[in-house]
């Protein structure tokens, strides 16, 4: 019997009330991550890929509610009580955002931070989580883990901290990381130093990562599949390799376009960006919701929802949502 996927997601909807109704964000996802497997979600600000993020532990309600199928290990997330949940978040999912600074507590040493995740997951003592805190700042490459276990986060650089909250991440042995724009808040050093790090933790613990960022070329550094998100739904997924050189969706294409060529930094001011901005969820266009920023519209874009396939024949390693039915490039 094959293996069932460590995590599959199907017809995920997430929705915010607005206007007196409801406002959905993230429209029908479905999507599955193998174990050990490094994925990137990947859209622009508003495309719905924070709260996609936030819906697979169920931590939007109750401001927003959701709908679908999220098994992790087989098992539904959405028939869990709330302390099964508990167990999930930083148990066998750990979490990383995007701002260590806000997501440290200022008034407790990083050493404690960890070892209090540490115990929140396993009945130990306060000696052995010390202990096991430093072998986690350590396998996080975090310098003199032993004498920086008292320092409080102030006294870390940006990409220390981003360790420190990796390495909380991952004290309740996760077999999933959700890593939200792990290294935007870094600069391009330090970005590289952290990507190192999930690749290694990748490999070495057969972690599987869920990278949600708006930067393909990060998603490039570190992620075998990516699926590529925009005004809540799939429009395209398949191999890393493959996408990039040949996408299939436009909005990829000019996702594409709009970082600079991978390994190669931008000239200051030279990056285009996608011309117009995502649609608001409230008022979406008919049919295609890219048309009015796409160059290669056609007039059924404006009248049918494009669904999720592959894109010609021969090519079922890819799904893209689009009319045109080919690859670009
Ligand atoms: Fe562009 Fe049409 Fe494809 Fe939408 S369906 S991305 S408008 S070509």
């Amino acid at each position: 019997m094959a293996e069932l996927p460590l995590l599959e997601v199907r017809d995920l909807r997430v929705e915010f009330p607005a206007g007196g109704g409801w406002i959905e964000v993230v429209r029908g996802l479905s999507f599955s991550i193998e174990r050990g497997e490094a994925v990137g979600l990947v859209g622009e600000s508003g495309s719905g890929k924070s709260a996609s993020a936030l819906a697979l532990l169920r931590l939007l309600e109750p401001a927003g509610r959701q709908r679908g199928e999220i098994r992790l290990d087989g098992k539904d997330l959405q028939g869990m009580t709330e302390r099964e949940l508990q167990e999930v978040r930083g148990g066998r999912i750990g979490l990383v955002f995007q701002e260590p600074m806000t997501a440290l507590n200022p008034a407790i040493s990083i050493g404690e931070q960890v070892a209090e995740t540490v115990r929140a997951h396993r009945r130990i003592g306060r000696r052995e989580a010390r202990f096991e805190a430093i072998a986690l700042l350590e396998r996080v490459a975090l310098p003199n883990p032993s004498r920086r276990y008292d320092d409080y986060p102030h006294q870390l650089s940006g990409g220390q901290r981003q360790r420190v909250l990796i390495a909380a991440a991952l004290a309740g042995g996760p077999a999933l990381l959700i890593a939200d724009e792990p290294t935007t808040a870094l600069d391009v050093t330090l970005q590289a130093q952290v990507l190192d790090l999930l690749r290694r933790l990748r490999d070495e613990m057969g972690l599987a990562v869920l990278l949600i960022t708006h930067d393909l070329a990060v998603v490039a550094q570190l992620c075998q599949r990516v699926l590529v998100l925009y005004a809540g739904r799939l429009v395209e997924e398949g191999p890393i390799d493959a996408v990039f050189s040949r996408p299939a969706h436009p909005y990829t294409e000019a996702l594409l376009r709009s970082v600079p060529r991978l390994g190669q930094p931008a000239a200051r001011g030279q990056m285009p960006s996608i011309p117009g901005s995502v649609p608001d969820p409230s008022s979406l266009p008919a049919g295609c919701a890219f048309a009015p920023r796409c160059g290669y519209v056609m007039p059924i874009c404006r009248e049918e929802v494009p669904q999720l396939e592959a894109p010609g024949p021969g090519i079922e390693s890819r799904l893209a949502a689009c009319h045109l039915r080919r690859v670009l490039g």
